[in-house]
């Protein structure tokens, strides 16, 4: 009988030559288990999705309800859907009252192209600053703004008229002018292999957009949903973005993303063309069921409670001559190594160890932390031993 993995390698697209090839039959809060029953403790969340654990009780209770009652209704925008409008509203009770207006999306990068759009069709501009070694996701728009030419070169032309200047760089604001539409911005580089800015960076990015009419698109799609220590990652920075995006823990597993922005902008997608921007699943509403559950479970377990403790114990216990440095905050951490081969061996031999970690698109020298919020020291422990006893077998 063929396996599948034989079906995985060839029927189902590849992205790479070495894909990871674990075959996972079940996921439990902090584990997954393969299909001979081992257990790996997960330490990258699906790439900071599973924030509050896999398969979180409360979450699927909320996606059963739902499937109850409906799938899909219609395209986006339409017929008043109960999961949408009290997901929105609890969104609104923890945000800033001008991040008010939720359009809904099905991935992150989805939430990237409808903030570009509404970005530039409020402010007539099209002129759009990013950052080098920025990630926002793989789509056209999303690809034009990353800051890392290997990735684009294949793919172009891309989308004009975009610059990209260097992040924490006060010097570098100026580029952003009254011809400017928007800059896009991460809370906290994560692709880059974690790179925190300064506070008082933040705060001159949006005086400087405050002085030439340019809307502030915050990409919080990592740094969300409590990963940082706080709900928002804005929050570290007393700053409001005009535009919010999120996606990723947002669902609780489910897929689910959104751009959010104040009624005033929001309401440019409304008219001249109608219809500004369309979806037919986005704010899908067992998606919607299950986002509202996570952020419940992380609001009611106050799951933020205790993070920078967490993160103060990875950043103890892991010293060793070949780590560099750990980089980081809250539970969005990088282990800086040497050399990729030297995390690619490391990895390897974490996961066979039942600990499963990986590296960032912009950093392959580096290794990720990003756990489920809900890690406890026990297992910190547990995975810094792995860490340690596999980097001290690397040369
Ligand atoms: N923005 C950031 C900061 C991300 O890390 C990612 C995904 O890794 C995206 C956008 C794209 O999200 P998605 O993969 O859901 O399209």
């Amino acid at each position: 009988m063929i396996s599948h993995k034989q079906l995985f390698l060839q029927n189902t697209a590849q992205t790479s030559s070495f894909p990871r090839l674990l075959e996972i039959e079940r996921a439990e809060g902090l584990y997954l288990y393969d299909i001979e029953g081992k257990a790996y403790l997960d330490l990258v969340s699906g790439f900071a999705v599973s924030s509050i654990g896999h398969r979180h009780p409360k979450v699927i209770e909320a996606i059963k309800n739902q499937l109850d009652k409906y799938l899909h209704l219609t395209v986006y925008g339409e017929f008043v859907q109960a999961p949408q409008v009290l997901l929105a509203q609890k969104l609104g009770s923890v945000l800033p009252p001008t991040l008010s207006s939720v359009y809904y999306t099905n991935s992150g990068a989805e939430a990237c192209e409808g903030a570009l759009k509404l970005a530039k069709k409020y402010t007539n501009r099209s002129h759009i600053i990013a950052f080098k070694n920025s990630y926002h996701g793989s789509t056209h728009g999303a690809l034009s703004v990353m800051g890392n030419e290997y990735y684009k070169q294949a793919y172009r032309p891309l989308l004009p008229d975009i610059e990209f200047i260097k992040f924490n760089a006060f010097a570098d604001l100026e580029r952003i002018t009254t011809q400017t539409a928007c800059v896009i911005i991460e809370a906290i580089q994560g692709e880059a292999g974690v790179q925190v800015p300064d506070v008082l960076y933040m705060q001159a990015l949006r005086t400087r957009c405050n002085q030439t009419g340019t809307l502030l698109i915050f990409d919080e799609i990592q740094t969300g949903f409590g990963r940082t220590g706080k709900l928002f990652a804005f929050e570290h920075y007393n700053i409001t973005p005009d535009i919010l995006l999120l996606a990723k823990a947002m669902g609780g597993g489910m897929p689910i993303g959104a751009f959010i922005a104040s009624k005033t902008i929001m309401d440019v997608l409304k008219e001249n063309p109608i219809l500004g921007h369309i979806t037919t699943f986005g704010g899908h509403p067992v998606s919607c069921a299950a986002a509202l559950a996570s952020l419940n479970v992380i609001l009611d377990d106050n799951l933020m409670e205790g993070i920078s403790e967490k993160e103060n114990l990875f950043k103890t216990l892991l010293v060793h001559p070949k780590i560099k440095e750990i980089r980081g905050k809250g539970l969005m951490l990088a282990i800086q190594l040497d050399t990729f081969f030297n995390v690619e061996n490391i990895s390897k031999q974490c996961i066979e160890n039942g600990l499963i970690i990986d590296w960032f698109l912009h950093c392959d020298t580096a290794l990720r932390i990003a756990p489920p919020l809900t890690i406890t020291t026990t297992e910190i422990k547990k995975a810094c031993e792995i860490i340690l006893q596999a980097t001290e077998n690397v040369n």
